[in-house]
């Protein structure tokens, strides 16, 4: 047993140099592994790509006996496991995905302490069966990695992770390590709490990206935008493109490929082998754009990805800042770019209110989408806003967009009113439910079929919003949303008011907008 402490250093040290090649640790995974490989737990907080996996690697071929390590991340274990065994690294795994023989061939290994790291998936350890196997080997520490999956309101929550609290009663003396790139106060806490992990000494590192220039822009014509954002500032280099759903997936990867762009589409829905092919061929050539929904990118690590761009809005801060955060990890410059537009809250809230689960969880949901919305909306430095989030301070940071170019602002209390007045009239008639297009048709004066079936244009707000364009208004929309002054319900995208809308109807708040920027592309369709 290592006690002292410089000894345990010079190990770790050597470890570091001889298995994994690298000359130096990063950050603060010096500390973290001194304090596992002396046997206590540890909580850490580190952004993709901080380094992580060292953090538990090392404590683990240190330590006598198997390291464990439990993941949600099945389809990557296989990985995972190989590239340890490149290294000389002594790794297994068990879970779902194997038959009997190769479960067995893995059990012998580990009772016969011939595996440094046994990666297992959390439903596995709940069986009787995986508890007697670890009680028979020698367990070296526990490592519970995507931590944030124990988090219950979180984006991620998976209720096998809930069970893991049993590590600590049945094996109180082996050292835990839980690892996240996830959190925001309310999260860690809820880490430390389910996982007992109150005691344990906790590393919260930066999660400021400097090099990742975060760039938030309406949504007019999408891939339009997007290939010239790729052709003017990207041209031949990696990236990663998010949609929503698969069919915009493949829709977008064949425009770009249409375009001369390298690019290959990559979701859940393809045939296994295509997937893996387009997965291998981002990762292993230079220069591979990968069109992909979320299911990508779960622990991914290519050093070199150029840009990442969304064209739906994500979910969450957190899913935003983890997808966009595999961007530029090798530290050089890179670019995090998002379109979106009034249709993505109206899409979103519509997936919120059709999703299963209760009332409190669709809350949790509206409340992820809100945070996203005034991160979008902010005309405060995007990094700002962002690390607050995670519950850290930061300074304007001059590598954003809206302190690249400081968004002009205007005092839209006026606008704001006449909006939200029609909104109110509208629902006062209860007959029937109109979105954003019908509301602005009305404030603009435009007799449409529609305008004139509900015999809007003999509302007294009929035309008294002609100052502003169509885009303009979709802005007022939107920044009302992300001010939390107005609020999207239903299938078809319903405006309604909220409790803080009278505030700025009653004349008690002012509201200060920013002015929309001309979007580059010629041709625009008014979808933002
Ligand atoms: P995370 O799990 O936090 O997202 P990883 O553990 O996958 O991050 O590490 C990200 C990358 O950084 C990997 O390529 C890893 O090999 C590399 N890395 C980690 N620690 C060091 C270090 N001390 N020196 C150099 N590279 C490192
Ligand atoms: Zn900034």
């Amino acid at each position: 047993v290592l006690s002292d402490g410089s000894a345990v250093i010079s190990e770790a040290a050597q470890v570091l140099h001889r298995v994994f090649g690298y000359s130096s640790f990063r950050g603060e995974q010096q500390e973290i592994i001194e304090q596992v490989v002396e046997g206590g737990d540890a909580l850490v907080l580190m952004p993709t790509g901080g380094g992580k996996s060292l953090c538990y690697q090392i404590p683990a071929l240190v330590r006598d006996g198997t390291g464990v390590v439990i993941s949600p991340l099945i389809a990557l274990m296989q990985d995972q496991v190989d590239a340890l065994r490149a290294l000389g690294v002594r790794a297994g795994f068990l879970n779902s995905t194997q038959d009997p023989y190769e479960r067995q061939a893995v059990e012998q290994a580990f009772l016969a302490d011939e595996l440094d790291l046994l990666y297992l998936a959390p439903e596995r350890l709940r069986t009787e069966g995986t508890q007697r196997l670890l009680d028979r080997g020698t367990v070296s520490l526990f490592a519970i990695d995507e931590a944030h999956c124990v988090a219950q309101w979180g984006h991620d929550f998976r209720p096998d992770y809930l069970a893991l609290s049993m590590l600590h009663e049945r094996w109180p003396k082996v050292p835990r390590i839980a690892l996240t790139a996830t959190a925001t106060e309310s999260t860690h806490r809820e880490i430390a709490a389910r996982l007992g992990l109150e005691d344990a000494k906790h590393f919260v590192a930066g999660f400021d990206r400097p090099n990742i220039q975060y760039r938030i822009v309406s949504k007019s014509s999408p891939h339009k935008q997007l290939l010239e954002l790729i052709r003017t500032e990207h041209d031949g280099d990696a990236g990663v493109v998010y949609c929503l759903s698969r069919a915009s997936v493949e829709k977008t990867a064949a425009l770009l490929v249409e375009n001369g762009i390298d690019a290959v589409p990559y979701h859940a829905g393809m045939d296994a082998r295509t997937r893996a092919a387009n997965q291998s061929r981002f990762l292993r050539e230079d220069g591979v754009v990968v069109v992909a929904t979320i299911a990508f990118g779960m622990g991914i690590d290519k050093p070199d990805v150029r840009f990442v761009a969304h064209l739906d809005l994500p979910k969450s801060v957190e899913g935003y800042y983890q997808e966009t955060g595999r961007a530029g990890r090798d530290g050089e410059p890179a670019t995090a770019w998002l379109a979106y537009g009034l249709q993505d809250v109206v899409q979103q809230r519509k997936m919120i209110e059709g999703s299963e689960g209760d009332e409190q969880h669709r809350r949790a949901l509206a409340m992820h989408l809100e945070a996203m919305l005034a991160l979008c909306e902010t005309v405060d430095c995007r990094r700002v806003r962002l690390l607050a989030y995670f519950g850290q301070a930061g300074k304007p940071c001059g590598n954003c967009d809206t302190c690249l170019t400081p968004a002009e602002s205007w005092d839209g209390t006026v606008a704001a009113q006449k909006l939200l007045s029609t909104v109110w009239r509208l629902a006062k008639e209860r007959r029937q439910k109109f979105g954003a297009g019908q509301i602005i048709d009305i404030l603009q004066g435009k007799k449409t079929a529609k305008v004139i079936q509900f015999d809007h244009d003999g509302l007294s707000v009929f035309g008294v919003g002609s100052e502003l364009g169509t885009a303009e208004w979709r802005g007022v929309v939107r920044q009302l949303l992300g001010l939390g002054l107005l609020a999207v319900e239903g299938d078809y995208g319903t405006l309604v008011l909220t409790e803080e809308s009278g505030e700025v109807l009653g004349g008690r708040r002012a509201v200060t907008m920013r002015k929309e920027k001309a979007p580059a592309a010629a041709s625009r369709k008014e979808s933002g």
